[in-house]
């Protein structure tokens, strides 16, 4: 399909009236949440695709916003039928807690002074971000399931936040060009660009905003952050020595590299829409960011509570700020704890910035793993059952008639009790059982229908069996995946897309 845009697209607000309480114990409300929705939304919402920004961005993702007539920051890749598709799906962008583009931070009105909090804005973790976004897309939505959780950078963050807090909530999380941690060198540069701020004399600790604000350092910080998001060989590419308007360099202390200039450019743009306090608190949020706990536990233990949540960990081959071996750290700990776990690496020389900018392998990358094939698209669901108190007898007769070798045991309404083989009727036969309870396995391995095959050859290796009851999440008996199944409509699949 030709790729598209979503077109004009309006920013809203949500409100959470209540106070909702913080990471530090602090307590913060209400708040004001800015939102975009493209695509939409299916009567089952289970197509909701929940996109987090980075550092700089907004709610402001995707099309050509109505009234500042700007396109979203990752319009490159929502759209229909581009990486993130809008025909497909129903994606939810919303601004961050503690930003400077709708939702609360500290340039909001705080209501018990009637001004801007400024530092009176409570610090804030990736956690508090992450718990507000929860609150939209069950107050505002209804949505109880995320498709999947997706961002960069920052928004890498906030992916791995949800698959750790709210590990039931989403299906999907794809962390691209992140950390699970931030190194000592990204603390670094965050440490640099606030000290830009910090020392600026307009900054007034914190309390300008009918003033003059610390413009200077705000730009100096971003001209930073820029560097660190590009490479040695894209600035080569892009700039190489040229000089910016003029033949020879001029001997003095003005610009003469275009890349100065440029840098200049970018400083001095940036300042325009953003506020210096929410650089300086998301740079700390972003800072304080560690799934490890200070170094207290190990990274695999962060994780070791999810059980059914799919990872496709995306890095860039040439981001020196987060490194492939940062996402190499987090695929390890998700399989040690047996998460099923997809890695990529693009291969761009942009640098940190390329997950913004090269759509066509985001595409790949993206659609194909959200359309891997899954349990509902090849699972039977015409299949016999059997009652839990019928005999062995009947069941040997079920087995034989259907053809199936294996029975799934089910009591009245359905839900599922055991499963009975070809295998466990021999034994039952050798052993001389009656009942059906005693020769049945009661501990079931089953899918569901939003499963990967990959997950369930996973499931069916690992446990050497064929086959797999698919339940609901009433744990109903809805269907069979068996292997043979799986083998004769598309092979056997490669366990996993590694570039490693
Ligand atoms: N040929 C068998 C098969 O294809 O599953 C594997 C042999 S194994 C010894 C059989 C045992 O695995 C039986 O007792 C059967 O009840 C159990 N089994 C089969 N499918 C199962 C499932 N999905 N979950 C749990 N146990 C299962």
């Amino acid at each position: 399909m030709q790729q598209g845009s979503v077109g004009y697209v309006k920013t809203k607000k949500h409100e959470i009236n209540k106070k909702i309480e913080l990471k530090s114990g602090k307590k913060l409300g209400p708040i004001q949440i800015a939102y975009e929705t493209y695509g939409k939304l299916n009567k089952e919402k289970t197509n909701a695709i929940y996109v987090c920004h980075a550092l700089s961005g907004g709610a402001h993702a995707a099309g050509i916003n109505k009234k500042t007539k700007r396109e979203g920051w990752w319009n490159k890749m929502i759209g229909p039928g581009k990486a993130i598709d809008t025909e497909k799906y129903y994606v939810i962008s919303s601004n961050v807690l503690g930003s400077c583009k709708g939702t609360t931070g500290p340039s909001s009105t705080n209501p018990a002074t009637g001004e801007p909090y400024g530092t009176d804005f409570p610090l804030i973790k990736i956690d508090d971000m992450v718990k507000v976004q929860k609150k939209l897309i069950k107050q505002k939505f209804g949505i109880e399931k995320l498709l999947a959780v997706i961002g960069g950078s920052m928004g890498g963050m906030q992916a791995l936040k949800w698959a750790k807090k709210y590990p039931n909530h989403i299906q999907h999380c794809i962390p691209i060009a992140t950390t699970a941690r931030s190194s000592p060198q990204q603390i670094a540069f965050n440490e640099v660009g606030r000290r830009a701020i910090l020392s600026d004399p307009n900054w007034n600790n914190g309390q300008y905003y009918n003033k003059k604000a610390p413009r200077n350092g705000l730009a100096l910080a971003r001209m930073i952050g820029h560097i660190t998001y590009l490479s040695d060989e894209s600035m080569r590419e892009k700039f190489g020595r040229n000089l910016q308007n003029k033949q020879k360099p001029s001997f003095d202390l003005e610009t003469d590299f275009e890349v100065e200039s440029y840098l200049n450019y970018k400083g001095k743009s940036f300042v325009k829409n953003f506020d210096p306090n929410t650089y300086l608190y998301l740079t700390k949020a972003i800072d304080y960011f560690d799934l490890t706990n200070g170094g207290q536990t190990e990274l695999q233990e962060a994780f070791n509570h999810i059980k059914d949540v799919n990872f496709l960990v995306i890095a860039v081959s040439s981001d020196w700020l987060y490194p492939p071996y940062q996402s190499k750290e987090i695929v390890r700990a998700l399989e040690a704890n047996d998460i099923e776990v997809k890695y990529s690496e693009i291969r761009s020389s942009y640098g940190h910035d390329a997950f913004l900018l090269e759509k066509g392998q985001m595409k790949h990358l993206i659609n194909s793993y959200l359309s891997e094939i899954k349990v509902s698209d090849i699972s039977e669901n015409n299949i016999p059952l059997i009652k839990k108190d019928s005999s062995i007898k009947e069941a040997s007769e079920k087995i034989i008639k259907s053809g199936q070798t294996h029975l799934p045991v089910v009591s009245q309404n359905k839900k599922i009790k055991g499963i009975i083989t070809a295998w466990d009727i021999s034994k039952a036969v050798a052993q001389q059982h009656k009942d059906l309870e005693e020769i049945m396995t009661k501990e079931v391995i089953t899918a569901t229908e939003d499963e990967s095959i990959t997950s369930v050859t996973k499931k069916l290796e690992k446990n050497n069996i064929s086959a797999l009851p698919v339940v609901n999440q009433q744990k109903e008996v809805i269907g069979i995946i068996t292997s043979d199944i799986i083998t004769q409509l598309i092979g056997k699949e490669k366990p996993s897309t590694e570039q490693r």
